[in-house]
């Protein structure tokens, strides 16, 4: 039975600075690209071009080196560079720094499939790893591990075109703009999994996108699009499964063991590409806004574009920002550097004004008011799980779920004292993944 989640919030979400841009091109090309090789869950690409080749777009530049997903070259040029550069996820990143000679010289090694219905799921599967699809919405992981350990437990693939984050709008662009490679990659996603239906679920406030894919979905009934009410943070993987087959995923688990699989919109699109036309991953849709911005857009940007020059392109700041961020305003990363550059799952470049940043406070004591309870769309108790983390008691915040927490940030925007929840669980998870690889490095050399 469908059911909706628990909890949740409903934060403003300013789609309307850019929900009615279209998709635009770079208006001049970048000179330069950096193209970090840090782009999915797992480990960086080993970068395979040296200072002083000549690259082609879509020639492959990072290979895998363990999981992961290869990187391919966004423009075509000299490789400049190859070491650590600014990275949006903080810190540095091994990165290619390719600059642009501007003759588009395509190079891809993929092969078109017009026609993908013979195609093996062995073979999708190959393409979509050499494509370098990774998880579009953000998450990075590599799309073609997914399929592969899919395979023969999944029974319902879910496309998420829920974009709940405030304010971004590429997804939102992508299904009414590019809404063919939508619904043609999910239908290769369930030709490689032997599966004959999919669902797409979408947020009810992106209503001229549900009948744009209902109409391309036509007579046909393999595939649903279904409504979703607007509630953040519907677009959450385990949220979205239960609002669309009532199954929830348990605690620790993942959805393959509820039988589901989900991907991206803007990940479907990009099986498309990659199966029908032959393209690896080499450019992606950026929202760049928020008031901060003079004019608000959705870009079609290579990979390895500075935030700087995006927000060139949105005409640069009409008021000083407050807070950058690459993401939205609920589970965005602040950058504090803007010669970082987009990845693969850069879907937003956020400019705040002092206005619309929450404001950076002095943490008020807690009020025990169960707020941050009522709105955990994890069931989980947030309140207790911070007291444990100020004290440092790591296994007792374990013992209440803490690494289940999907770090949405609702209990954060809810909570009246302005206590940082998410950062102290983030701190948290990262002290138990640290005791827990002591844990098993003790017991490997005890067995030696
Ligand atoms: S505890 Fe985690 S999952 Fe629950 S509301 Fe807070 S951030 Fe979201
Ligand atoms: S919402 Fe904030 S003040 Fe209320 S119980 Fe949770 S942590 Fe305490």
């Amino acid at each position: 039975m469908k059911q909706s989640f628990y909890g949740g919030v409903h934060p403003h979400d300013r789609k309307e600075l850019a929900r009615h841009k279209e998709i635009a091109p770079l208006s001049a090309a970048p000179k330069q690209v950096v193209i970090a090789m840090s782009m999915h869950i797992g480990a960086p690409c080993k970068p395979i071009v040296a200072v002083g080749d000549h690259v082609k777009v879509g020639q492959k530049i990072g290979e895998i080196a363990g999981l992961g997903a290869p990187i391919h070259a966004s423009v075509s040029g000299e490789v400049k560079a190859v070491e650590p550069r600014p990275y949006v996820g903080g810190g540095k990143a091994m990165s290619v720094v390719i600059e642009n000679d501007f003759q588009d010289t395509w190079g891809s090694e993929l092969t078109p499939h017009p026609d993908y219905s013979k195609l093996s799921t062995d073979e999708i599967v190959n393409i979509v790893k050499e494509a370098g699809i990774t998880g579009m919405g953000g998450a990075g992981f590599p799309t073609h591990v997914k399929i592969s350990s899919g395979i023969g437990k999944v029974d319902t693939v879910i496309l998420n075109g829920a974009e709940c984050e405030p304010y971004i709008t590429a997804d939102h662009r992508l299904m009414l703009e590019q809404g063919e490679k939508v619904i043609g990659g999910l239908r290769i996603l369930l030709q490689a999994f032997g599966l004959q239906t999919g669902v797409i679920g979408v947020e009810a406030n992106k209503e001229d996108a549900i009948e744009h894919l209902r109409a391309l979905v036509g007579g046909r009934n393999d595939i649903t699009v279904e409504s979703l009410r607007t509630r953040y943070p519907q677009g959450a993987e385990k949220q979205l499964i239960q609002r669309i087959t009532g199954r929830e995923v348990p605690p620790g688990g993942l959805p393959a063991h509820v039988g589901c699989a989900v991907f991206n919109v803007g990940t479907a699109a990009a099986v498309y590409d990659a199966v029908v036309e032959g393209k690896p991953v080499t450019h992606r849709v950026i929202t760049v806004t928020g008031d901060a911005i003079q004019e608000p857009k959705n870009l079609m940007v290579p990979l390895g574009v500075s935030f700087q020059q995006l927000i060139d392109e949105g005409k640069g700041f009409k008021e000083e920002p407050e807070r950058i961020l690459t993401g939205g305003p609920m589970m965005g990363i602040a950058q504090y550097d803007l010669n970082v550059t987009c990845i693969k799952g850069t879907n937003a470049v956020l400019c705040l004004t002092k206005k619309e940043a929450a404001p950076v406070v002095e943490e008020e004591t807690c009020l025990r008011c169960a707020r941050c309870v009522n709105v955990c769309p994890m069931h989980l108790t947030p309140v207790y799980m911070h007291l444990y983390a100020e004290k440092g008691m790591w296994k007792e915040a374990e013992a209440l779920n803490v690494m289940d927490c999907i770090e949405c940030g609702s209990c954060n925007y809810i909570c009246p004292a302005r206590i940082h929840l998410v950062q102290s669980f983030r701190v948290t998870k990262g002290e138990l993944r640290a005791l827990a690889a002591k844990e098993k490095a003790a017991k490997e050399a005890a067995k030696a």
